[in-house]
């Protein structure tokens, strides 16, 4: 018998009316992204009005999940003890224009470069998977 305290877990999104297709998609596996149908802007994050016209009429469509890293940096502040230190927290540019704050994971912190190929793959939980990269 021990005392050991179990690990935290790590905090969670959860999905609200705005972001539920994202949500959804992910746990079906599919990168969802928010198109607006007045322009044909998209956006990501989902939100309600599109940044371009202002317009709130939208589809989703589905990202190929391939991407380019664009920025990253890596994360030596534990800001929450579920989250295991060190770790990167990068911005992914998708084929579709959209950029994506997300881990990159399969590499080792110090080999991740701005330009990298990245193609997405699923980080589930039990009511949610998160969208993560690993080099293409
Ligand atoms: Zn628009």
């Amino acid at each position: 018998m021990t005392d050991a305290t179990p690990a935290p877990s790590r905090p969670l999104p959860q999905a609200d009316e705005i972001s539920k297709e994202f949500f959804d998609g992910g746990m079906a596996g599919r990168l969802m992204l928010m198109k607006c149908t007045a322009c044909g802007a998209l956006r990501l994050p989902s939100r309600r009005h599109c940044d371009v016209c202002l317009a709130d009429e939208t589809a989703w469509v589905e990202s190929s999940g391939k991407g380019v890293v664009r920025s990253f940096g890596i994360m030596h502040q534990r800001y929450h003890p579920g989250f295991q230190t060190p770790y990167n927290v990068a911005f992914v540019e998708l084929e579709e224009g959209v950029r994506l704050p997300t881990n990159i994971v399969g590499v080792a912190n110090d080999a991740i470069r701005v330009g990298m190929p990245v193609v997405v793959e699923w980080d589930r939980y039990e009511d949610v998977a998160l969208p993560k990269f690993r080099p293409a």
